[in-house]
Parts: structure tokens; sequence; C-alpha cells
């Protein structure tokens, strides 16, 4: 089985104390793809996700300002990020996006650095990574007035409803679930997987956050990204291994996995 972790973020002290402990458990799960997101944090974040990816066959990079830290979207940021968006490695732009629950950086500063986001992966031709909690509409009405970069985008860590996924695939997102589908409280975001069609679905851990059932409350990694799948196979009534392969396709359609050379875990 090839699976393939979407969204994570390697360069968290949780996970880079442990590396190749942890790339090897994700290798032995079978995990063969991870898609890691620098963003949280300084531009050091940014730029210890492209060496690891650099340094590791099966890991691509994400590179951005996340919507928590908004206000730190300078031109110098950008510019640094673009200088670090030559990597083959890195393939996607952010993760950027609004978040209205924890609402660290003010609501118009999310939207000019998402703005900014939007453009520079214009410019690069990447797609982007989205972080959306509590801002579907907003979102969505950003997007719809900018449209997406040539290359597309994923939500990421979808807790939005069936509307909420709805409106997203039609602006033409690919969704992305987390280990909180495997929640017994999360019904909604199961109800709204089951509404993805399966060439627009991913999974993925956020690790080191969202640890999936039974791992909830501790560290997460990627070998845990089978247990979403598990849930997720269920709700769409087919085998892991079929939608396992399914997944990695569409990582491979939207993150250009076939004209890089990333290698595989
Ligand atoms: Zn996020
Ligand atoms: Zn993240």
């Amino acid at each position: 089985m090839h699976l393939t972790d979407s969204h994570c973020h390697l360069a968290d002290k949780r996970l880079y104390s442990d590396l190749d402990e942890i790339i090897g458990r994700a290798r032995l799960a079978g995990v063969r793809t991870i898609i890691s997101v620098g963003a949280i944090g300084s531009i050091e974040s940014d730029r210890l996700t492209v060496e690891i990816a650099e340094h590791t066959p099966g890991v691509c990079a994400a590179v951005g300002v996340h919507p928590h830290h908004a206000t730190d979207c300078t031109s110098k940021r950008l510019e640094e990020l673009r200088e670090l968006a030559r990597s083959p490695k890195v393939v996607a732009i952010g993760e950027s996006g609004l978040d209205f629950h924890y609402m660290y950086s003010p609501a118009e500063v999310q939207e000019a650095s998402l703005r900014r986001h939007l453009e520079l992966a214009a410019e690069l031709d990447k797609p982007i990574v989205i972080h959306c909690r509590q801002a579907e509409k907003r979102l969505a009405a950003i997007i719809a007035e900018m449209t997406l970069p040539r290359r597309g985008g994923v939500v990421h860590c979808f807790t939005g409803d069936t509307v909420a996924a709805e409106t997203f695939l039609k602006l033409g997102f690919y969704l992305s679930f987390s280990g909180i589908l495997t929640f017994r409280n999360a019904q909604q975001v199961r109800d709204a997987a089951a509404h993805v069609p399966l060439d627009r679905l991913m999974i993925e851990t956020d690790a080191p956050y969202l640890a999936p059932e039974p791992y909830r409350g501790r560290r997460n990694e990627p070998a845990y990204v089978i247990r979403t799948l598990a849930v997720l196979a269920e709700i769409h009534q087919t085998q892991p291994e079929l939608l396992a392969e399914k997944i990695r396709n569409n990582a491979r359609r939207l993150f250009g996995l076939d004209t890089v050379l990333i290698g595989v875990l």
C-alpha cells in the first residue's frame, strides 16, 4: 500500500527531535509520500522544512505563513519564500487561509495575507494549501473573487459541513481530512466526507497536532494516517487499498509529484 500524508509539520521540534524514528515508523506503516508544511512560526521553520525535504526521498515541502502569524506576511517574508520555493522539492505554497476560531491575527490581516499567498502561488505556478477554521463563507468569497491559482489547491483538515464542502468542491478544491474524522463527536465532518468524490479526497495527519483515535491527545505522527484512511474507506464503503491508491493519484495530480524526482520513503 502507498499511503500519502498530505499535510504535517516535520520541522516542529516535537517531530524533528525524533525524525529518523518517525520516518522509520511511517515507512513501516506504508507511508511513501509526505507533504511537510513549514508556515508555523518564523521563516526558519520553512527553511528547515525545505532542508528535510531535500534530504529525504518521498518528502516534499510547502512554504508560507500560517494565518495565526499573518502579521508576519511582509514583503521581505514573501521574498524569502520565493527564494525557498526555487527548490524542486517545494511543491506548494501555504498553509495560508483564515482562522476565525482562534483569531490570533486580526481578520483583515489574515485576508491580506491570504490574497498575497494566492498571488504568490499563481506567480510561481504552484498549488495552494489552505487552512480554514470557522471562516468557510469568507474564504469562499475571497477565492471566488480572486479565483484559484491555475494549479489548484487543497483545503486541509476540513472541518466544515456538507454545504461548505460542496462550495469548496465547486471552486475546484481538493478536501483533505485529518484525524478529526475518527473522533466520536465529528459526525458532521464524516457526513461532509461522504459527499466528496473519490477523485477530490486527501488524508493527512497535521502532525504533531490532532492525533486520530486511539491516540487522541498524544503527539501525532505520519504513521497514524492509516487510521484516518480506515475511517474514510468505511464512509465511502471501499477497500482501504483502493482508496489509498485514489488518494495517491490525487496528491500526484495536485502537487505535480510526477514532474519532480521526489522518490518514496
Ligand atoms: Zn492548518
Ligand atoms: Zn498544518
